[in-house]
């Protein structure tokens, strides 16, 4: 029996980074400004560079970012939103927080991103934005949906880059890729904090604005609150922590790479159905999932050997209770069959090549067997 292997492996990142994250942190516990301190608007220039979008806004978490952005949308209630049923729940929940209605449609099957195609047919005069998800770490086709928005009197497309930070598409960065981009610094993600946090992207100086204002219950000096908003900071130490694993993200973005890559194509060997990468995409591999049947089985079977999996997401949106009713149960095919097929492996940039291939012949073993 070999050793049980981490499904994302944070120990050894946390063993690389461990003095500069020190560092970074007893910086703020000297300095003492654990709202809105230095390093803040330090990571917020640090990562707006990085996108290359003119405004990153720092706040509490992705699901906070989606809020923040749709509030700054001025979504309004029975406004409508088109979305992935394929997702994490945050998506669809801030829709329908503020009162707005999510209008899912269906993915493409080998990608698992909301299908472009299918778009323009549901628009109506009460879309207000289109919100893609970069599922996986791979972008959705967004030069498509930023030309059906432009078609359609400019709607704002929303990028969820939750899982995305430092993907790419066509050469631009994942965040920068429309009207917003939000991403989350949830520990599992591709850059993650110790805690919860998140950011917004954007180019818009007014839509900047607003969500810097929101951020900060509305306002726009102190005790001035000139709209609604929320407390939705990103701690002073948070920021540290992500300041501190940025010095080593160009190297774990690379080893992603490479990673899935080599999943890739080892597994593309064995015959396993795999995600397709559409050309001009990097995909940063946030998840690497591929497709099974007897889904719980192969877990079983690998979880026996000590091999981890997870299941992003066991089922569509429309086939949660809480979202039952914004969709019938047979809408959406594609995401339906992938909720039940989808399994996500071992990946971190600390996996090691070994213990890869150990996951790949488990997995092709357990395939050929059943
Ligand atoms: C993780 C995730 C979120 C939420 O991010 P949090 O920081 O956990 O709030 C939203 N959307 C997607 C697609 C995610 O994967």
């Amino acid at each position: 029996m070999t050793a049980k292997l981490e499904f994302i492996d944070l120990k050894t990142q946390y063993a690389a980074l461990k003095e500069r994250i020190a560092a970074r942190m007893q910086a703020v516990l000297d300095h003492g400004q654990y709202i809105m301190g230095p390093e803040v608007k330090e990571l917020e220039e640090k990562l707006a560079a990085w996108t290359g979008a003119k405004h990153c806004i720092t706040v509490a978490s992705g699901t906070e970012a989606l809020l923040i952005a749709l509030m700054a949308l001025d979504l309004k209630p029975g406004d409508e939103v088109i979305t992935s049923p394929f997702t994490f729940a945050a998506t669809a929940e801030m829709i329908v927080l503020l009162g707005g209605r999510p209008v899912f449609v269906d993915i493409e099957p080998d990608t698992c991103n909301l299908d472009a195609a299918l778009v323009e047919a549901a628009i109506t005069p009460r879309t207000r934005a289109i919100m893609p998800v970069s599922l996986y770490g791979q972008t959705a086709d967004m030069d498509a949906l930023n030309a059906i928005a432009a078609q359609h009197g400019g709607i704002p497309v929303i990028e969820d880059a939750a899982q995305s930070f430092g993907a790419s598409y066509q050469g631009r960065r994942s965040g920068h890729l429309s009207t917003f981009g939000c991403t989350s610094f949830f520990p599992s993600k591709p850059l993650g904090c110790y805690g919860d946090g998140g950011a917004i992207f954007t180019s818009d100086d007014m839509l900047a604005q607003a969500c810097r204002e929101i951020r900060v219950h509305g306002q726009s000096a102190r005790y001035t609150h000139t709209r609604v908003g929320v407390g939705g900071r990103m701690d002073t130490l948070q920021c540290a922590v992500v300041l501190a694993k940025l010095e080593r993200f160009g190297w774990e973005l690379q080893r992603r790479r490479d990673l899935g890559a080599r999943y890739h194509r080892l597994l593309g060997e064995r015959g396993v159905e795999r995600l397709a990468v559409r050309p001009g995409r990097e995909c940063v591999w946030g998840q690497y999932t591929v497709f099974v049947d007897r889904r719980a089985d192969v877990q079983a079977a690998l979880q026996a050997q000590g091999i981890p999996t997870a299941v992003h997401y066991p089922k569509a949106l429309h086939h949660q209770p809480a979202y039952a009713g914004w969709a019938p149960a047979e809408a959406c095919p594609h995401s339906v069959r992938a909720a039940r097929r989808v399994l996500s492996l071992p990946m971190s940039a600390d996996l090691s090549e070994a213990q890869q291939d150990r996951v790949v012949e488990a997995l092709a073993a357990c395939l050929a067997s059943a």
